[in-house]
């Protein structure tokens, strides 16, 4: 059903280009003051009814924050696809919040990809954060390409650009991709997908904020133009040690040795860790982390949720009058 509806929108607008009216991501990173700057959330599609439920009660209580934007993720090898469109539709349609859909070409053909701008676009979406993806199953293993698909997430963006009015995101490594020899080839990449046609980027999480201000420097220095837009900062409040190792051990990052110590600490020695602590730990981490960024000028924070609210709405909270909502420009008080 839903590939019909793809299938005649592709066809009937493609060549004309769609056009749009939603506020760009950039727009709703502008207009603060030095001081207070915004945030926006990550959710990823719910796998059955009770997660589904959990998101909308998460949506809900982000809606009354008033993030400037939240952004849906897409499944490895397109697994979420049509859960991953329809809930980003009815963020669009049904709530207060600006969406911004994750694309990713793997196992994508050209057509296929095309396809699913034209899905988004056929729900009022015009923001997409465009990536290339990882292998299904195993992130660090070996790319293949669809023998119809896009090699690298810069040609997606130009793919994405031609099609219409969208405004188009990128992901960017504070620590550099796993997959790029060296910093240089990471930069330089980085600055290609930005040259394409991306507006601004979203980091990968990292949690020392050393490595979010080089990669600002470098690209910076590597191209001045592309190194004035934004470079979001993608923040994780810990709440499991086990689960932050395993999520490290998959993206190829890193946990600096002295946020390990702590983390380890409050885990305890028991044979399970104490979740409680850890979570007090990582949420005292985060809350450090973006005070930081705030001070070094940061465009706006980027919460990976889970879904869940409350561990974000802690640290939001704790940062008081430094966040800005994208609403009425008041700065959280409380979280439900
Ligand atoms: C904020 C954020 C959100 C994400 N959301 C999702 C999601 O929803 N779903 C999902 O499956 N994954 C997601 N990912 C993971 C992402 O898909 C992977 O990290 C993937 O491995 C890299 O994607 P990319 O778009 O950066 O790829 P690319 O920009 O194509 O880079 C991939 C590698 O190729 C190199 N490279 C790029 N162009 C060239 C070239 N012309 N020649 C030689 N080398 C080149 C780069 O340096 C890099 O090492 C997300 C990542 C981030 C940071």
């Amino acid at each position: 059903m839903l590939d019909d509806v793809i299938f005649d929108t592709v066809r009937g607008r493609a060549s004309a280009g769609w056009r749009t009216t939603t506020p760009s991501i950039v727009d709703r990173l502008r207009g603060g003051d030095d001081t207070r700057i915004p945030f926006s959330v990550e959710f990823s599609p719910p796998r059955d009814e009770a997660a589904e439920q959990r998101l909308w009660r998460a949506v809900r209580v982000f809606e009354r924050l008033g993030p400037a934007f939240v952004s849906m993720t897409y499944g490895a090898g397109g697994s979420t696809r049509d859960r991953t469109v329809r809930v980003t539709g009815q963020l669009a349609e049904e709530t207060t919040l600006l969406p911004v859909a994750h694309l990713t070409a793997v196992d994508h053909s050209i057509d296929e990809l095309r396809s699913m701008v034209g899905a988004y676009a056929d729900r009022g979406i015009s923001n997409i954060l465009v990536l290339r993806g990882d292998p299904p199953g195993d992130p660090l293993g070996e790319w293949r390409r669809h023998p119809e698909g896009v090699e690298y997430a810069h040609e997606l963006v130009r793919l994405v650009r031609d099609l219409g009015d969208f405004h188009v995101g990128v992901a960017s490594f504070p620590e550099g991709h796993h997959r790029s020899p060296d910093l240089d080839h990471d930069t330089r990449y980085l600055t290609a997908k930005l040259r394409a046609g991306a507006e601004y980027s979203i980091t990968q999480v990292f949690f020392d904020v050393e490595d979010y201000l080089r990669l600002r420097d470098r690209v910076a220095a590597f191209d001045p133009e592309q190194g004035a837009k934004p470079i979001v900062p993608e923040i994780m409040p810990i709440t499991s040690l086990r689960s932050v190792r395993r999520m490290m051990e998959l993206s190829g990052s890193r946990l600096p040795r002295h946020l390990e110590e702590r983390l380890v600490r409050a885990a305890g020695s028991g044979p399970e860790e104490d979740r409680a602590a850890v979570r007090a730990e990582g949420i005292d981490i985060a809350t450090e982390m973006c005070e930081r960024l705030v001070d070094e000028g940061a465009p706006g924070l980027h919460f990976i949720t889970l879904n869940f609210a409350r561990a974000t709405g802690e640290v939001l909270e704790r940062l008081g009058g430094r966040i800005r909502t994208a609403a009425d420009s008041a700065p959280v008080r409380s979280v439900g």
